[in-house]
Formats: structure tokens, C-alpha cells, sequence
């Protein structure tokens, strides 16, 4: 589940703007000092659970102190997906810049730099500037991809979900299939996303199950129990225990579609879906060992084809094999390699 280690909040141009976000946001000064005479100033806000209402209250904040900046440096950490940031940049009411995260970890010196820009240039004043950014909904799924790739090769034998939540143009929750394959990312974004969940509109990388083997609620009984009002599912789910989610999502009232950025969800969940397919798991020739499930080894004596079938199985669904080996050359050889990675 998502841990957080609170948001950064900087404050810029008003000496009685800091007051303000003291008292209405319940924040600390941050361990780091403001310089003397600096119109900057710092707040950590530990209050991860109510970052939706915490950037509701900057916003209006902004809007009372006008021609003063806002920047609101959200600082996550979760166990199943690396750590993660979002930059929302706030200026006379509005939302003017929200730079979401490409991955990684923001570091002490990324929070530097943002400082120092701040300081230096402060966010300029033109109409262009100002206008609210209005995210697509291409955006919201390429984000729920990236969080699905991140765990490619981490989830065997589930596919590799992302799942994002937004509501009122703003990301209110997310989450990404957990290690192992649960929980499932439907799950883990709809605790994230807490109350606010109802009336949101969904971006999942994969239709939401519609059954469970392990007898838990499937994630379309979450969803339709959480009242979202939308939901976009990027590919179909072909397992045919897990299938008919969005016919029941439908049948529930939720407005659902299939299909946006159906290609890249395919290429994430390509080993998940062969084995259903085919009962082989997805093999690539790759220096990087980081999104498989594990390398192919062979067994002495068993054909490599049968070797496959039974990793599949055993609920391997992505492996790989080091570029110019004996075995590279053999299994290329066999047909049985799905794809070359070239460095
Ligand atoms: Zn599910």
C-alpha cells in the first residue's frame, strides 16, 4: 500500500502567505531553513491521505494572495511501485503548471533545482501561463501504463495493471499490480483515492476482472461498489475466469469504453496473454534482465519447446535469454523467440 513521507510546500511572494498555509493546511516548516529576507518559504504537510483537499486549499490560497507562487512537491513512496511525484505549479487560483511524474525518485537536489528556478524566475504572469492545464485522456492512460510497466516482470503469473483515478481534471488515486500479481491495481487505486473515489473516472491498462480465484471481491465489484462514474480499459482481459468485469460494470450503471491505447497495453501484458493464448510464455533476447519474470535455463535433456509449456505452467510468463549465446542462436533457430531488444 501507498506510504508517504508527506508533501513539500514553497510558498513565493507574499511574507503573510506562509502564515496562512500554517494555519489552513495544518503544515510544519520544513527541516530546511528560508533564507533570511528570501520571499521563499518551505512547509512539509504530512497528511498524505487528503493531498486532493490539501491542493483544494492551495488553490484557493493563491487565488487570495494574487501574484504570489505556490508549488506543491507531492513526495510518495510505495511498496509496489518506485517512487513517485507530481509538481503543481499554483498561481492566482489556478492550476498553471502540473508536471506529472516520468518516474523515478524526486531527490533533495531535483527539490534544489525547483527552488532555485523559483527564486530565480518566478512563473510569468502571461495568459498562456495561466491557463489551467486540461490533462487528455490519453494522458491519464499513458500514465497508467507507466505505472504498469514499471512492474513488468514482477507480477507472474497476473498481467501487469496500472490503474489512475481522476476526478475534476486531477489525479485523485492510482496504483499498479502488486508483486506477485496482487493486489490488483484497481484495488490498490481506489483505497488511494479514499471518498473522493465516487463520480471519478477510471483509466485501467486491462478490464477490470470480473471474478477472482482467490475469492476476494473482483475489481469490478470494487469499482461498481465505489460508484466511479467512467471507466476506460486500454485491451480486453482474455484469462476466461477474470473476463465480463466491464459487462458487469455496465450492468452497475458505470459508463464504460475499451479500447484507448489498446496497442501499448498489448505489448505490456504480451507474455500474460501468449501463455492464454498459446500455453508459451513471451521469450526475448535481452541484456536487460529488469522486466522479466526470469532468464530460460534449460534442463539437460528436455527440448526447449516442452521446457517453455511447462514454465508457463508454473505461471511463467515472461523470460528472457542474453543476446549472442549458443542458446540465443538455438532457440532463435527453433522459432521459439518473440522478440529481439537491441541495446
Ligand atoms: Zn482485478
Amino acid at each position: 500500500m501507498r506510504r508517504s513521507k508527506g508533501s513539500w510546500v514553497i510558498a513565493h511572494g507574499s511574507p503573510d502567505l506562509a502564515p496562512r498555509i500554517r494555519a489552513d493546511l495544518g503544515a510544519v516548516p520544513a527541516a530546511r531553513q528560508t533564507p533570511p529576507g528570501s520571499p521563499l518559504s518551505y512547509f512539509l504537510s504530512s497528511r498524505p491521505r487528503s493531498r486532493s483537499s490539501d491542493i483544494e486549499t492551495l488553490v484557493k490560497l493563491s487565488a487570495a494572495f494574487q501574484n504570489t507562487t505556490i508549488v506543491l512537491v507531492e513526495q510518495t513512496f510505495d511498496e509496489t511501485v518506485s517512487a513517485d511525484a507530481r509538481r503543481l505549479v499554483m498561481l492566482n487560483g489556478r492550476i498553471v503548471h502540473d508536471l506529472p511524474s516520468t518516474g523515478g525518485e524526486i531527490t533533495s537536489s531535483a527539490v534544489e533545482d525547483l527552488f532555485k528556478r523559483i527564486a530565480d524566475d518566478p512563473p510569468n504572469l502571461t495568459p498562456e501561463s495561466l491557463r489551467t492545464p486540461q490533462f487528455t485522456a490519453e494522458d491519464w492512460m499513458n500514465r497508467a501504463l507507466a505505472l504498469a510497466r514499471r512492474q513488468m516482470g514482477k507480477v507472474a503469473p497476473n498481467p501487469a495493471v496500472g490503474c489512475v483515478i481522476v476526478k475534476g481534471g486531477q489525479l485523485i488515486g492510482e496504483g499498479a499490480t502488486g508483486y506477485g500479481g496482487r493486489p490488483h491495481a484497481e484495488e490498490i487505486a481506489v483505497v488511494d483515492a479514499g471518498e473522493e473515489v465516487f463520480g471519478g473516472e477510471v483509466f485501467v491498462t486491462l478490464a477490470p476482472c470480473g471474478q477472482r480465484t482467490a475469492g476476494r471481491p473482483s475489481c469490478s465489484h470494487v469499482l461498481a461498489e465505489a460508484k466511479v462514474a467512467r471507466l476506460h480499459a486500454a485491451c480486453e482481459d482474455p484469462h476466461p475466469f477474470a473476463a465480463h468485469g466491464l459487462t458487469y460494470l455496465t450492468a452497475s450503471g458505470v459508463d464504460t469504453s475499451l479500447g484507448l491505447m489498446r496497442d501499448e497495453a498489448q505489448t505490456v501484458n504480451c507474455g500474460f496473454f501468449k501463455v492464454i493464448r498459446t500455453g508459451l510464455p513471451w521469450l526475448a533476447i535481452d541484456m536487460d534482465p529488469s522486466r522479466y519474470d526470469r532468464a530460460f535455463e534449460p534442463v539437460p535433456g528436455e527440448d526447449h519447446g516442452v521446457a517453455l509449456k511447462r514454465l508457463a505452467r508454473e505461471g511463467v510468463t515472461r523470460m528472457f535469454i542474453r543476446p549472442d549465446t549458443k542458446l540465443a542462436f538455438e532457440l532463435t533457430a527453433s522459432g521459439l523467440v518473440d522478440e529481439i531488444v537491441s541495446p
